[in-house]
């Protein structure tokens, strides 16, 4: 299969030299077109006041560019919205789930307890990274966090309407209901890992990190156990050479698969 790299936005938090991405795929399949995230849509950069909390603008203070979401991107290579017929995201976090609007006709696939912890949070912290309007009018399909073996990892197989080789890897621990995803591409099996990590180095033998990196990765988890585990058999499946394997926000890791 096809798949196209994507950037569906940029920021620029402090302290963070060269900035963040928003690592999105686009899949063509002989069964129409597939998007892996959708960052942030056309609804969050023509209106960002209405869209995205405050706090969030100040953290990450995203470039709001309308060329970066992903139906532009689908549009410039001569595909209308109704092309896209599924969409699998990491997680439900606003920068992750900006563009689900813009797809009217998709599917979107998420794990039952990222669902769960969008329309339940159990605190103040948790309602606040999941804003409702995102998800008006979409029609999710839910999957349990369950399934065979794929190099050691659980991974959801056989999710109906999309080819084989599109897996869910559950990385449970930044969310509730976080996973990777996992797509066999014409160059091999590629691995998106969403926000179980966010710098490179993370997953580098030996690891390394960045300290606003590293502050961000502790404010924003959900299970610590669960997510530091997660990022070790990451950084093992990396070292296997099996899969490439890739976060939602690091431009390094971006640039070298675009
Ligand atoms: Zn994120």
């Amino acid at each position: 299969m096809k798949v196209h790299h994507l950037n569906c936005a940029t920021f620029r938090p402090p302290l963070v030299a060269g900035g963040l991405v928003a690592h999105c795929l686009l899949i063509e399949t002989d069964q129409g077109l597939v998007l892996v995230d959708t960052g942030f849509g056309t609804n969050e950069v023509t209106n960002p006041k209405a869209t995205i909390d405050g706090l969030s603008r100040k953290l990450l203070r995203p470039a709001l560019d309308i060329t970066e979401t992903a139906i532009s991107h689908v549009e410039k290579r001569g595909y209308t919205a109704d092309d896209v017929k599924h969409i699998l995201l990491t997680h439900l976090d606003l920068d992750h789930a900006g563009g689900l609007r813009d797809f009217p006709k998709a599917t979107v696939h998420v794990l039952d307890t990222e669902l769960e912890a969008a329309t339940n949070a159990r605190s103040t912290k948790e309602r606040a990274r999941y804003p409702k309007a995102q998800r008006d009018g979409v029609k999710f399909e839910t999957h349990k966090a369950e399934g065979e073996d794929w190099f050691g990892f659980q991974a959801v197989r056989n999710i109906a309407g999309l080819p084989e080789e599109v897996l869910m890897v559950p990385l449970i621990g930044h969310t509730r209901g976080h996973t990777g995803i996992a797509v066999k591409s014409d160059d091999g099996w590629l691995l998106h890992a969403g926000d179980a990590y966010f710098y490179r180095g993370e997953v580098e033998t030996p690891p390394s990190n960045i300290f606003a990196l590293k502050l961000t990765a502790k404010q924003t988890e959900t299970i610590r156990e669960q997510r530091l585990s997660n990022v070790e058999r990451l950084r093992e499946l990396k070292a296997s050479g099996e899969a490439e394997v890739f976060c939602a926000h690091d431009p390094v890791e971006l640039a070298r698969l675009a």
